[in-house]
């Protein structure tokens, strides 16, 4: 197979829409972060979210994450609840704002925040330093539903905000109703891997106009109405481009297709692993994930071919390596990784064209984050350890899902 198969690539409509508007960004001449592109894109992502939301979009779902602290008054010395097992985005800007993390544990049914952990959390953060939490991120891991009927019941409890990262969970749905529409604010992200793409793109679906504005405000460097450059407020840089919500609007015409076809894979996994011992397809009883990815345990009694050999070489570069840049020269191993029968199933489909990768690492075992708090039971770890991703995206066919089946079994010593 000289094809390799990826997680999950952008994959533009059949009908070329995402050129079109692309085109139109050209000949009304508005080849900036605003316009008509802008305000169409974002019209067609509330009708979608529903809910009369109102949404801002943005150059990246982290920006997305940023603005939605600081309009919850996000501030140094803060902290923000964030569930551990999650994508670095979740967590960062709570860093860039000079606040801090309290990492919240995973239960093992959703992979997601465990509303349990998160209720002892604020307690003891209450507790402990006298304050209460100033907002809390459960985050749609792999576009499964976190248990946001109980998140909310606590939430507002202590009256304390809910920021939705549904950035994995576009198109997700909670008893039919759309994830990142439940909290005060939801995280999206169009980045080139996710569900839909702009190329690098986010939003904020916002509660109101006012909401919304502020956020737009902020994402425009904080400009006062005045005839010159006025600020009474630090902004940031964070809209998008006329050119990228173009891209947008056409992928808006394939997002229930896109959703559709992860599922069906899902379903093809789902029904595969049923009869193969020592793997389990990640399901939870919650409906209505996306399955953005897919993803699988490995029992750690189950044998993989090579496995004697795994982390025997450093990997070149880092995983996702789409953004380039990484540290090279670290070490084979770290205090906490994937088993090596995982490890060796990665290699296993590597060299049979097929990318599969890890879990996320839980944040509170990233050295970057040593000393954050942090409230958790270690399913999320115990998960990172045997769990893997697999390709899941509109580029991956029926014929694809056979063959990574196919492999997989066949790495089976
Ligand atoms: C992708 C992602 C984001 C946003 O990332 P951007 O690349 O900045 O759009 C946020 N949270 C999670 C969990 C993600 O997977």
């Amino acid at each position: 197979m000289s094809k390799r198969i990826f997680l999950c690539l952008a994959h533009m409509s059949e009908d070329g829409i995402e050129q079109k508007y692309i085109q139109k960004a050209f000949d009304d001449n508005y080849v900036v972060p605003l316009g008509p592109n802008v305000n169409q894109f974002e019209e067609e992502l509330e009708a979608y979210m529903g809910q009369g939301k109102q949404v801002v979009a943005l150059s990246c779902g982290t920006a997305a994450v940023h603005l939605a602290l600081i309009a919850c008054g996000v501030g140094p010395g803060d902290e923000v609840c964030v569930q551990s097992f999650t994508f670095c985005a979740s967590s960062h800007p709570i860093t860039y704002l000079g606040a801090k993390p309290v990492f919240i544990g995973s239960e093992a049914d959703t992979w997601n925040m465990d509303p349990a952990l998160l209720e002892a959390a604020i307690k003891d953060r209450i507790a402990t330093t006298g304050r209460k939490p100033k907002a809390i991120i459960p985050v749609a891991l792999y576009g499964m539903p976190y248990r946001i009927g109980e998140i909310m019941e606590i939430a507002e409890r202590y009256d304390i905000p809910v920021i939705e990262d549904a950035a994995e969970g576009f198109g997700s749905e909670y008893k039919g109703q759309k994830l990142g529409t439940f909290g005060r604010f939801g995280v999206l992200s169009f980045n080139g891997n996710k569900m839909i793409t702009t190329s690098g793109g986010g939003a904020l679906v916002c509660p109101d106009d006012e909401a919304a504005s502020k956020i737009m405000w902020y994402a425009t460097q904080a400009r006062e109405a005045y005839p010159y450059y006025q600020h009474e407020a630090i902004g940031y840089n964070y809209r998008m481009s006329n050119i990228c919500a173009g891209i947008g609007i056409g992928q808006m015409t394939v997002a229930d297709a896109h959703v559709a076809h992860h599922r069906h894979i899902a379903a093809m996994y789902r029904e595969a692993f049923a009869k193969v011992d020592g793997i389990d397809f990640h399901d939870g009883s919650i409906e209505g994930s996306n399955f953005w990815l897919n993803t699988i345990t490995l029992s750690p009694s189950l044998n993989i071919k090579g496995q004697e050999n795994a982390y025997s070489v450093a990997v070149q570069g880092a995983v996702g390596g789409a953004a380039g840049v990484v540290h090279g020269g670290g070490s084979l191993h770290t205090d906490c990784e994937p088993n090596a029968n995982v490890e060796a199933m990665r290699v296993y489909l590597d060299k049979a064209g097929i990318e599969a990768r890890p879990l996320w690492k839980p944040m509170h075992k990233q050295p970057v984050y040593a000393e954050a708090a942090v409230y958790t039971n270690g399913i999320e770890e115990d998960l990172f350890k045997c769990g893997m991703c697999l390709p899941s995206g509109p580029c991956v066919t029926d014929d694809d899902v056979r063959y990574i089946i196919e492999k997989i079994k066949e790495a089976i010593a």
